[in-house]
């Protein structure tokens, strides 16, 4: 049954797919998260090494369950014994063949904005692995790169700040970003992606649901 948010879905992303293609991003809609995970799924080489970053999105729709008893070989950073065993298994994932994710934000005109502690996933997404696959539901698509920016700072990372449990960023005490500069901050980086240099190397699913945040 069609919702109110696969509704806005359907308006949104023949303009937003086409969009994304004019940048050489391989770009899809899928109407429920059910028929994302299946796409993702169908553009996964057999034999493939997959990795992921760290997503509500992701977690939400299930797919890092299906990935494994697919039978591809995963690297899950969750999986590790400590700190130390997660920053190898992080790197090991910028080697995959397939590194699945979210995107923070994508501006209508089909620009990536993304925000990242580490810099594992943003670094995932630009340059290593060979194929990237991005699902974002309809609530990430901003008009512009301000508003992602403002999104992304205001409610977004917030939010992680929250899921996390971190207590000493700006935002854990005030819930609206305060530009901090604490050990715990989540925004280190802030990496815009223009365009797919390899053709077809980032493909991205919309879905017409709200998936994380
Ligand atoms: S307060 Fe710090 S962690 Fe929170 S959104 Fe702003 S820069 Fe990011």
């Amino acid at each position: 049954m069609a919702t109110v948010f696969s509704k806005r879905g359907a308006l949104i992303a023949p303009t937003l797919v086409a969009n994304l293609k004019a940048r050489k991003f391989d770009a899809y809609y899928a109407a429920d998260a059910a028929e994302a995970v299946e796409k993702a799924l169908s553009l996964i080489p057999k034999g493939s090494i997959v990795a992921w970053g760290g997503s509500t999105t992701l977690d939400q729709i299930g797919i890092k369950d299906r990935v494994s008893k697919e039978g591809f070989t995963v690297i899950d950073r969750d999986k590790a014994k400590d700190p130390q065993e997660r920053v190898e298994l992080s790197r090991k994932g910028l080697l995959s063949d397939v590194y699945l994710t979210s995107s923070n934000a994508i501006t209508e005109d089909g620009i990536l904005v993304n925000i990242d502690g580490f810099g594992n996933r943003v670094a995932a997404m630009t340059f290593g692995p060979k194929n990237v696959i991005i699902i974002a539901g309809i609530n990430k698509i901003t008009k512009t790169v301000e508003e992602a920016y403002l999104r992304i700072r205001n409610y977004a990372a917030p939010l992680n700040v929250a899921r996390i449990g971190l207590t000493k960023t700006a935002c854990a005490n005030t819930g609206f970003c305060g530009d901090c500069k604490s050990d715990e901050c989540v925004c280190s980086f802030i990496v815009h992606t223009r365009m797919s240099k390899v053709a077809g190397r980032t493909k991205i699913i919309i879905v017409g649901e709200n998936l994380g945040y």
